[in-house]
């Protein structure tokens, strides 16, 4: 592992703001393998801020592209050994800006979306950026421009990163570093639920699985008027905080039938199922929970085929949508609702470190230590 070493500054750029030579960046090597160097501070390009990074949130999904590789994509290939930065969900103070950027300013403080897109694709032009046609199409032989920070271009787990201006997100003073890390947690369960209309004010809701996602779920659900939300899941102090979060009843599914639940409660089913948990039962639970035209989200990622009651779904004209990821603005929508106080986000930020010890945030995380749900990692510190 390498040294530790603080960025120097360099001279003063054209534009006034000072720009750092080198900065001190986490690289994956081999899967599992990450170690802290310093590395040249990046530049912004057309349309591009250089952010110095406040605070970013370790999600379940950087475990994954630590351990697996996928979904980052560098090069076209697996993400190891490229001096690749994974870390996807940070916010912080734009530092510099690139050539005619005036949407933004030296010192404003700002959250991202994770996915740029290559933004010249029939999805991208529809707003759907996550699923773009051209994922990891940003390298030489292959340029669409892609970018979605900490899957095919360098993320957070550094003190810099570049951002294109898109996937910026203005952040209120009043808001802290660390529930403004939070923002794209909570923009991609609201992103689910505009892809199932978006129309949820007293309408039933489930969330399956109290990770962040379906905590924040809950939390977004209350706040568009949703009734009853509804939290199903294993863990009783997840499910306590979920009730925090505004969950009109918590559900554990150890001590009851989590369907029979959501009849008794729901009496038909209910209109709207956010599914965070993303396995066979969880998503055969979805369907039976769900009632008659009901819509169900889909927002984790299986790690295999699952096998589903098709029948059932189809004869009650049950819809299944398929979500990635925070597109179509939803990451402003969120902070709008947590802006004005309508939930705390903070209330799933358990543990901070610094960006030296990040194997440990990352240990937190994997091994929920100490009851971790979100661990947060502060590049100043
Ligand atoms: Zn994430
Ligand atoms: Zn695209």
């Amino acid at each position: 592992m390498a040294v530790h070493a603080v960025s120097r500054l360099a001279a003063t750029s054209s534009q006034g703001e000072i720009a750092p030579a080198t900065m001190s960046a986490w690289v994956l090597n081999n899967p599992d393998e990450l170690a802290l160097v310093t590395k040249a501070a990046p530049r912004p390009g057309i349309a591009e801020v250089l952010i110095r990074i406040d605070a970013v949130a370790v999600c379940a999904t950087d475990l994954e592209v630590i351990s697996q590789g996928p979904p980052a994509l560098i090069n076209g290939g697996p993400p190891f050994n490229q001096a690749f930065t994974p870390g996807h969900e940070y916010m912080g103070t734009v530092v510099g800006l690139g050539p005619n950027v005036d949407e933004y300013q030296v010192g404003d403080r700002v959250t991202v979306e994770i996915h740029a897109g290559c933004g010249r694709c029939k999805r991208c032009r529809e707003g759907m950026y996550t699923a773009c046609h051209n994922y990891g199409a940003n390298y030489p032989g292959n340029d669409k421009g892609h970018r979605a920070n900490g899957f095919t271009t360098n993320g957070g787990f550094a003190q810099y990163a570049v951002n294109h201006i898109n996937t910026l997100v203005r952040v209120p003073d009043s808001m802290s570093d660390e529930e403004a890390a939070l923002v794209v947690t909570a923009g991609t369960s609201m992103y689910g639920f505009t892809e199932l209309g978006g129309l949820l004010a007293g309408e039933s809701v489930v969330v399956i699985g109290p990770g962040p996602i379906g905590l924040l779920g809950v939390a977004t659900a209350k706040a568009l008027g949703s009734n009853p939300v509804i939290l199903t899941g294993t863990r009783k102090d997840r499910l306590a905080i979920g009730a925090k979060l505004g969950a009109d009843f918590a559900i554990d599914s150890t001590a009851e039938d989590p369907i029979k639940a959501v009849m008794r409660l729901t009496g038909k089913g209910a209109d709207y199922v956010l599914d965070c948990a993303g396995t066979e039962d969880s998503v055969n639970q979805a369907i039976r929970m769900a009632n008659r035209g009901g819509k169900i989200c889909l927002a984790a990622f299986p790690h295999g085929p699952v096998r589903i009651d098709l029948a059932y779904a189809v004869q009650n004209n049950i819809y299944l949508y398929g979500i990635r990821g925070e597109g179509r603005s939803a990451t402003h929508r969120a902070l709008a609702l947590m802006a004005t106080g309508r939930f705390d986000a903070k209330l799933i930020h358990t543990h901070t470190f610094g960006l030296k010890d990040l194997p440990e945030a990352l240990r937190y995380a994997r091994d929920r230590v100490d009851g971790a749900i979100k661990v947060i990692v502060k590049p100043q510190l």
